[in-house]
């Protein structure tokens, strides 16, 4: 079993308006931590077009896709 510090790997997220895979966690704020909370939403950032966007991350990472 690898051991990883982060939950998702932003690497694979892709921005929904521009479909860039340059997406980074954004900084949470008190509605992100509750989103995080109850439905495992975390926040992005696209840096190619700085759109900010939610996204479901759920907490085992098994299966593909
Ligand atoms: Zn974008």
């Amino acid at each position: 079993m690898a051991e990883t510090n982060s939950k998702a790997s932003a690497g694979q997220v892709r921005c929904p308006k521009c479909f860039s895979l340059d997406v980074r966690y954004s900084k949470r704020g008190m509605w992100d931590s509750l989103l995080d909370f109850l439905f495992h939403m975390e926040v992005f950032r696209c840096r190619s077009c700085r759109k900010r966007f939610h996204l479901y991350i759920p907490d085992e990472g098994e299966g593909g896709e």
